[in-house]
């Protein structure tokens, strides 16, 4: 048997290192229209800061491939499916390139909002970033022109990422952000408060609620965005991260059933027989991804289906993102603001600290008991908990103590303050603070059993 994959991110190559796993014969065929063999994005903006280099970011080599029996075509872009004849081809006068199985793994690309101009300054002036050639290209346009003001358009995971690398290089930094809060995705209002203030502190611009509207330029040279208010923010470089799409055109045009991405089943299965799909460019349920723990997940999924098993289902990835800049600890799982969902109501509970001093947020959602969501900024020891047990039911207790949000009972009048109810932790309150028995703060005992 013949499988033929388009595509060698993560979702590819993970999709045919499981196939190879579970079958030692059959012929796999990687097809990647990129140059290398597969690398992970995560540190592309490291790139354009130069902390790291091409080869840092290469997972498997090209030895890989021959080890495994995976034959891995580079430079090699697939234009047209013809799933008729069960054939691929790499340009109108290609020779066919048979499959048995294919599997699409054909990612996504950034997405490029409604701002006037901004195609016409594609990648001259305005860039986007997703793959080497790109952090490579954004590199040297800062190198060969000059460029010292830079303006991010997306406060999201990779704009911020991205923002830090670039004031890494000394440049002038600002990120633009068209809603009210900075990673309107995983955080509530609060934590994107205190984000921003973190974010500000390292010297980077925040401009929240904010839509671009227009590129400007002199003599074909660009100079700067105007936003809808009218406010005008000069800089040399615009770099849009405002969110990705599936790729689909190849499947679009091949007649395979799509909309936001490819529509899967449960075995990632597409409309059409014998074509799979998996990774950023599926939709299963409605849903779309965009990270990497869907697409390992699916590859696992994806292989047992093309070898016919059909013994693994997919149920969907439940979000997970951990904002990678130094010094800022923050993880956002699962469903983390209930009251966006209009879901507030019966069994919902949450346990909620802001405590500005340290700089340290904390809020548990939990729904009859199971937990469905956190947002956890200024520290990760609770990480792994709360990752192991999402979608479980869990010990309030249990789950106080990881998160370090206790209840104390003040042992002259029985007043009870919860840590999660209030804006400082009971250990951080001033020495001088009372109970309203006027008792002292050494009176609270922690945790008393029957609370
Ligand atoms: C800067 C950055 C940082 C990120 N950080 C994180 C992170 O910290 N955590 C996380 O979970 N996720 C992160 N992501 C997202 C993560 O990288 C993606 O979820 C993942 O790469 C998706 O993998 P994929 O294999 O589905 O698609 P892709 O990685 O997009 O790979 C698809 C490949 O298919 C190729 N292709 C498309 N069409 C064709 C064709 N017709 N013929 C041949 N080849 C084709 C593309 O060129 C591409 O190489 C980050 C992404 C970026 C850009």
């Amino acid at each position: 048997m013949k499988i033929v994959i388009i595509g060698n991110g993560v979702a590819g190559t993970f999709s045919a290192q499981n196939i190879r796993n579970l079958d030692k014969d059959v012929s796999i065929h990687l097809y990647s229209k990129e140059n290398y063999p597969y690398y992970t994005r995560i540190k592309l903006p490291q790139l354009i800061s130069e902390q790291v280099t091409i080869s840092d970011l290469i997972v498997f080599n090209k030895n890989w491939y021959v080890k495994n029996n995976i034959e891995l075509n580079l430079n090699s872009e697939i234009k047209k499916i013809d799933t008729l004849h069960k054939q691929v081809f790499l340009n109108n006068n290609s020779l066919p390139i048979h499959y048995d199985k294919l599997i699409l793994a054909t990612g996504s690309l950034p997405n490029i909002p409604p701002i006037k101009n901004a195609k016409k300054f594609l990648r001259n002036g305005v860039f986007t970033l997703r793959s080497i050639q790109d952090a490579l290209d954004i590199k040297n346009f800062i190198v060969s022109k000059k460029v010292q003001r830079v303006i991010i358009i997306g406060g999201g995971l990779l704009g911020l990422e991205l923002a830090k690398q670039i004031k890494n290089r000394d440049l002038d930094t600002t990120i633009v952000e068209f809603f009210p809060r900075l990673l309107p995705k995983q955080l509530d209002f609060d934590c994107g408060t205190l984000l921003k203030e973190e974010i500000e502190s390292m010297g980077i611009n925040v401009i929240l609620d904010a839509a671009t509207e227009e590129i400007l330029s002199e003599q074909e040279v660009i100079t700067g965005i105007l936003i809808k208010n009218g406010t005008k923010i000069d800089a040399d470089l615009v770099l849009i991260q405002a969110g990705i799409r599936p790729t689909i055109d190849l499947a679009v045009e091949a007649g395979i059933k799509c909309n936001r991405g490819i529509i899967v089943n449960q075995y990632l299965e597409t409309s059409m027989k014998n074509v799979f799909a998996v990774g950023d460019c599926i939709e299963y349920n409605e849903q779309t991804w965009g990270i990497i723990p869907a697409c390992m997940e699916q590859a696992k999924i994806v292989a047992s289906t093309v070898l016919g098993k059909r013994d693994k289902a997919y149920k969907g990835t439940i979000p997970k993102n951990t904002l990678k800049i130094i010094g800022i600890d923050l993880t956002s799982i699962g469903l983390f603001d209930p009251s966006d969902k209009d879901l507030v109501g019966a069994g919902w509970e949450i346990l909620k600290n802001i405590d500005k001093k340290s700089k340290c947020y904390k809020k548990i959602v939990l729904k009859n008991k199971k937990l469905k969501g956190a947002i956890l900024f200024g520290g990760k020891k609770a990480v792994p908990y709360i990752s192991k047990n999402i979608e479980s039911e869990i010990n309030e207790d249990e789950l106080r103590k990881v998160v370090e949000l206790f209840k104390w009972r003040c042992k002259n009048c029985n007043y009870v303050y919860d840590d999660a109810k209030n804006d400082i932790l009971f250990k951080e309150l001033p020495d001088d603070w009372k109970c309203k028995c006027d008792s002292p703060k050494t009176m609270f005992e922690r945790n008393p059993d029957n609370i």
